[in-house]
């Protein structure tokens, strides 16, 4: 075999690994510490959601059911507030937005 076969054989491994390490990093679970979450109330569990700062929480409302969850049925999903974040379908941040 020669050394521009054994090249080109690599450059189907190497680009999946870049595209891994770059999806994984886009995957990084949001920390309810992270600035913006704490600047929107967020929370990995909507039953923990401050109820007296946010008012406009209702009882069901999470992440699974809000317009901006990109998740479909997945556990963490990702929602364009919280960019290169995942957040918990579970969760709830002020900026609620029921599906419809
Ligand atoms: Fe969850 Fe919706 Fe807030 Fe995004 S905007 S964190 S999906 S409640």
């Amino acid at each position: 075999m020669t050394a521009r076969r054994q090249f080109i054989q690599w450059i189907p491994v190497v680009g999946l690994a870049a595209m891994t390490a770059r999806h994984a990093h886009a995957q990084a679970k949001l920390d309810e510490k992270d600035p913006q979450a704490v600047a929107l109330g967020y929370v990995h569990d909507a039953g923990k959601a401050d109820k007296a700062k946010y008012k406009n929480y209702a009882a069901g409302q999470n992440c699974g059911n809000c317009q901006l969850y990109q998740g479909k049925d997945a556990e963490w999903g990702g929602c364009p507030l919280f960019q290169g974040k995942q957040v918990a379908k579970a969760g709830w941040c002020s900026a609620y937005a029921k599906k419809t």
